[in-house]
């Protein structure tokens, strides 16, 4: 489990100030007030989806600002209502303020919070008319929106991990393929780290954990990977990396699969995807004999696509088949 942690700033919009106006008519002197009400300030709501993932959105936009209300005008107009703000953010996700104090826990797909209400607007003097003041010169102003600091926390699971021997490109793939790095917090091991990348998938954002360190014998507690495997227990999908370059490809993937079994037999049933890599100098026909064999050691269901993290063919296919295989795991657990 990791947390993704982001601070924002909030802005409601202020409301809109009441006008000072008088009628004029022709043939009449001195006309009534007619000043009309600023219009609300808009709020700033947020919505908890299944579509997003994360919080990386909020790394490049910090301020969520709603639109101040239109002021009022004459002959009683009352000024536009400011348009809510409306921003979609991860199911689980909860918003703190800066004291820590819990202002909404998005738990629910579709549900809402108000984070901050917009001001409301002012009267106009038309508001203000009464018999012993037939002609006020003041109108109310718009009140100010909240405004506020928030911290929005998520705690994430890796919707997919990177398995495979040390050297068979799962870093390289990854940071071909991601463009963000969540934040790490509450992370328990301090020197190693796994990698964490945020990968835009079709109209969804997935994270994607590269579990480093998984060497044969993990599963009995040997290497790191053992700490590590605890970390994609609950992914969706597992991306076996393999290298072209090994001398038997099918005996590197069923060692990994191996560790993956001995660390938790469900482990071993997720679905997984193998990418054949560093294929790029490699000819078809040593591709396709590659191909076969990890197919002959995989399960029928488990796509093997040939990919070069380095030089990034087929990449897109492979997160195709990510996309298409994370979407089908969510769509059962729900
Ligand atoms: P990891 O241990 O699985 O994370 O592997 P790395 O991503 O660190 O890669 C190990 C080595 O393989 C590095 O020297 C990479 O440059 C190299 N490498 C990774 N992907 C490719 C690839 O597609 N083609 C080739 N030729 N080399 C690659
Ligand atoms: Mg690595």
């Amino acid at each position: 489990m990791f947390v993704d942690k982001v601070s924002v700033e909030i802005s409601a919009g202020d409301g809109g100030n009441g006008a000072v106006s008088f009628r004029h008519e022709k043939f009449v002197d001195r006309g009534g007030p007619d000043g009309g009400d600023g219009g609300n300030g808009g709020n700033v709501i947020l919505i908890a989806s299944r579509n997003e993932n994360t919080l990386a959105a909020f790394r490049f936009h910090k301020e969520l600002v709603a639109e101040p209300g239109g002021a009022g005008s004459k002959q009683k107009k009352h000024g536009r209502n400011g348009k809510s703000l409306e921003v979609k953010v991860p199911v689980g996700t909860v918003v703190v303020d800066v004291d820590g104090e819990v202002l909404a826990d998005l738990t629910e797909d579709g549900g809402q919070a108000v984070i901050a209400r917009g001001g409301k607007g002012g009267f106009g003097n038309a508001h203000f008319i009464s018999s012993r003041r037939q002609a006020p010169k003041f109108a109310e102003k718009g009140e100010p929106g909240q405004r506020l600091t928030v911290i929005l926390e998520l705690k994430m699971i890796a919707d997919v991990g990177l398995v495979g021997l040390p050297n068979a490109g799962k870093s390289t793939l990854l940071s071909r393929v991601s463009n963000a790095k969540p934040e790490i917090a509450d992370y328990p091991f301090t020197t190693l780290t796994p990698n964490l990348g945020v990968v835009d998938v079709a109209k969804s954002s997935l994270l994607f954990a590269d579990i480093p360190g998984l060497i044969e014998g993990a599963a009995e507690g040997k290497g790191l990977g053992h700490e590590f495997l605890r970390h994609i227990e609950r992914t969706a999908v597992i991306i076996h990396v393999v290298d072209a370059y090994n001398d038997d490809v099918a005996k590197a993937y069923a060692v990994v699969k191996n560790e993956l079994r001995e660390h938790d037999k469900t482990l071993a049933k997720r679905p997984e995807i193998i990418a054949l890599n560093k294929t790029e100098g490699l000819d078809d026909k040593a591709v396709k004999s590659l191909v076969a064999k990890l197919h002959k050691a995989a399960p029928a269901s488990t796509p093997v696509v040939a990919v070069s993290a380095q030089a990034g063919t087929n990449l897109k296919e492979l997160l195709y088949d990510v996309e298409k295989a994370v979407r089908a795991e969510r769509e059962k657990a729900a």
